[in-house]
């Protein structure tokens, strides 16, 4: 099939999340990759409004990422992490445990490796699952998840997510409930900073207490901001409420911080952002800047200790991945961190939020523009829904960008932003006019 100036077979590969068909009749196709930009097989320039699928935060094309990565393959390319360790997993959750979400008062330093964010939540579920039966709470199977929330796409992952097309073909976990999602247009559309209304909302976790029994309830799973359906910010005041119920109700709290981990709010983690400490947390992307795959659990130090009881001889938890601290993986988190160390990208986007959120919000006048929100290095743009063809409109801005030299994100009506940490004013400029343009024209 011929793609501007080369020529791919795209049959075999059945790709994920992905209209198959549509595509392969009209692919846009990414070659390589340097800074904030991708560049297509004929050369063209595309600025990375997504980094890459939330991941590439600190921009592509890192040489240290790559050295180390290089240098890990010829040293040590694979060892297995059960019953066998190799010095660079301890080196990378050491490492983690010094940067952890909210810093030593929070004690999330106990880290468990996946190799990606739906592995890092099924590993968050089982943990929990498995620390309530260790203290004698047994009867806590529930778990509880939200509407419109995004925990990947593991059998855990989906029942506990939000999504209706991820559920609706597959059997689910027995006994999840849903917290009622936060999005409420009518009361917060064009907020500047977080939302005012909707704190209250939390209080949907003392409804199915009171239905359910605290007793059966493990835990309950969130993003603080939920990314994948459509960037919704927590309610001023609501996710510190949800932390007072869960304590009170001796029921854990676990943040997934996939796509806000690793600096994308201005701060290392979205933890540090609301100062509400959960019980696990769960990252991956960002960890080693989307250059191998990496997750990572961030468990509460007393969660841990918990489990490691009984007889010494004995595994603790019967969970685990052939690639659970892979070296590769560790070396290139490792350099990875450091890159944002020497050039403090956890941060950054504080500095940047304002600029960024002005920016963004000029687009707020643009016919059918509904809603414009922001936090940190994030933005959300939401179109109303073409009558008969919802998400019609954000596709075709997301077609007519990318052929415009933009990389934008659309789920359904809405439009996300979350470009490489690294970006400058010069880029939230033509992001902006480029996506300004695009939004024109949309019939
Ligand atoms: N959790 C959240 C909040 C996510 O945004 C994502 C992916 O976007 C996942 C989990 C799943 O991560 P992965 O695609 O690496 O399995």
């Amino acid at each position: 099939m011929a793609t501007n100036s080369n020529t791919y077979d795209l049959s075999a590969f059945w790709m994920p999340f992905t209209a198959n068909r549509q595509f392969k009749a009209a692919p846009r196709l990414l070659s390589a990759a340097e800074g904030m930009f991708y560049q297509t097989p004929d050369g063209r320039k595309v600025l990375d409004g997504t980094a890459g699928l939330w991941c590439v935060n600190a921009g592509h094309g890192r040489a240290s990422i790559a050295k180390a990565i290089e240098h890990q393959v010829m040293t040590l390319d694979f060892a297995p992490t059960f019953q066998l360790g190799h010095p660079i997993a301890f080196d990378c959750a050491n490492r983690l445990a010094q940067i952890a979400p909210g810093g030593a008062a929070a004690g999330l330093d106990r880290i468990f490796f996946a190799n990606s964010g739906s592995e890092s939540v099924d590993t968050a579920l089982k943990i929990a699952l498995a620390y309530q039966r260790a203290i004698g709470q047994g009867t806590r199977t529930r778990l509880i998840g939200r509407e419109r929330g995004y925990h990947g796409v593991g059998f855990g992952g989906i029942s506990v997510g939000g999504i209706v097309n991820n559920r609706r073909m597959f059997p689910l976990l027995p006994g999840v409930e849903h917290l009622r999602h936060t999005h409420d247009l009518s009361r917060n559309a064009f907020s500047r900073g977080l939302p005012e209304h909707g704190a209250e909302l939390a209080d949907d976790l003392q409804r199915l207490v009171d239905l359910h029994g605290a007793e059966t309830i493990a835990a309950v799973i969130v993003e603080p901001v939920a990314g994948s359906t459509g960037v919704l910010l927590p309610p001023r005041g609501y996710l510190e409420r949800l932390r007072e119920l869960c304590t009170k109700h001796g029921i854990l709290l676990i943040f997934d911080e996939v796509i806000t981990g690793y600096g994308r709010l201005g701060t290392p983690f979205a933890v540090d952002y609301f100062g509400v400490k959960p019980d696990l947390v769960t990252t991956a992307k960002g960890l080693t800047n989307g250059t191998v795959p990496m997750g990572t659990v961030f468990v509460n130090r007393n969660i841990h200790d918990a489990l490691m009881k009984g007889p010494e001889a004995q595994i603790e938890l019967f969970h685990g991945y052939t690639y659970s601290g892979h070296p590769v993986a560790c070396a290139a988190a490792l350099a990875t961190l450091d890159v944002y160390q020497q050039e403090q990208l956890f941060t950054r986007g504080a500095g940047l939020s304002e600029i960024w959120a002005n920016a963004i919000h000029s687009l707020a006048g643009l016919p059918n523009v509904i809603d414009v929100r922001t936090i940190g290095l994030v933005a959300a743009i939401e179109l109303a829904p073409r009558a008969g063809a919802p998400g019609a409109r954000a596709y075709e801005a997301f077609v007519d960008c990318f052929e415009r030299g933009l990389l934008i994100r659309v789920t359904g009506d809405v439009i996300a932003l979350s470009p490489p940490l690294i970006i400058e004013e010069c880029h939230m400029d033509r992001i902006v006019e480029i996506l300004g343009t695009a939004l024109k024209k949309l019939s």
